[in-house]
């Protein structure tokens, strides 16, 4: 007989879990249900995952503060790591005059309900003219850069720019965000040249408001026993647990035909990170 659902009305879905979800069911279950720890591939060397972590935390950190007005400089020449002094070199020359000025908030947690549900995204920055054009710039640690293609069908696209549309009111203090005034822009510490603008429309709103609505609904009825490990092994490569379901063997050679999929875990982890260091969760 199958166990009961693990999903109680109310629990917090994020970009990505769903994400992770899509990909492995089993991933779901161990990190955003069991939150099993495994910090890395057991025959992996930790060092450059952990340093990859810790520089996406940092990175993200300096740009929050710098939001706020305190000048970075002196902390930023002060430190060590010349990635990140690079990273910080290149943020800087960011066209900042080219997105609106009526609002800007960074580092912004917005949750939208989903039926029973909730749904949670967290804007890196979120820059908005009341009435005009709205943009969440999200700031990038990978060292590759993704496809259009992908960047436009992941889900941290739907979801933000989704969230961005449900909670318009209230982020704007009554005055909707219409969708085709909204996008989304990546921009790439490693690739600061190659920045990418998703754009929205009302047909991709409620597109996105069905897929959401049906997919958590799949979830949350889902029982225990039915979050199985995925079939796609390259879904493995790089994925933290691949000790856990031993499925290390099935993992060489698999990493670079996995492509921006493998880069993902790593992207997942790095803002994984940061977000449960959010002390504060603001309900819309
Ligand atoms: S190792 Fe593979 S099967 Fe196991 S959780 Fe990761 S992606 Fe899923």
């Amino acid at each position: 007989m199958l166990s009961s659902p693990v999903i109680q009305p109310g629990y917090l879905f994020s970009q990505h879990s769903l994400g992770t979800y899509r990909r492995c069911k089993r991933r779901f279950l161990l990190k955003y249900v069991d939150r099993q720890p495994w910090p890395c591939l057991e025959d992996d060397n930790p060092l450059p995952y952990r340093q990859h972590l810790e520089r996406g935390r940092v990175f993200h950190h300096w740009l929050a503060r710098r939001h706020v007005g305190i000048d970075m400089g002196p902390i930023v020449r002060a430190h060590e790591d010349l990635d990140l002094r690079r990273w910080w070199r290149e943020v800087e020359r960011f066209d900042w005059c080219a997105l609106p000025s009526g609002l800007r908030e960074a580092e912004l947690p917005v949750v939208v309900p989903i039926g029973a549900y909730r749904l949670y995204a967290r804007f890196d920055l979120l820059a908005l003219d009341v009435g005009g054009d709205a943009v969440i710039v999200d700031w990038k640690t990978l060292e590759r850069r993704p496809s259009q293609r992908t960047l436009r069908d992941r889900m941290q696209t739907r979801i933000y720019l989704y969230a961005l549309i449900a909670a318009g009111r209230v982020l704007t203090g009554g005055t909707p965000i219409a969708p085709d005034q909204a996008s989304m822009l990546y921009w790439f510490a490693n690739f600061p040249e190659e920045t990418a603008t998703v754009s929205y429309s009302e047909a991709e709103y409620c597109r996105d408001g069905e897929m959401l609505e049906d997919l958590i609904k799949e979830v949350a009825n889902l029982p225990r026993d039915a979050f199985a490990p995925t079939d796609d092994v390259r879904q493995c490569a790089h994925c933290n647990y691949a000790t856990l379901c031993h499925r290390e063997a099935a993992t060489p050679g698999v990493a670079s035909a996995a492509g921006d999929d493998a880069v993902d875990w790593l992207d997942e982890d790095v803002d994984f990170a940061i977000e449960l260091e959010q002390v504060q969760e603001l309900d819309y």
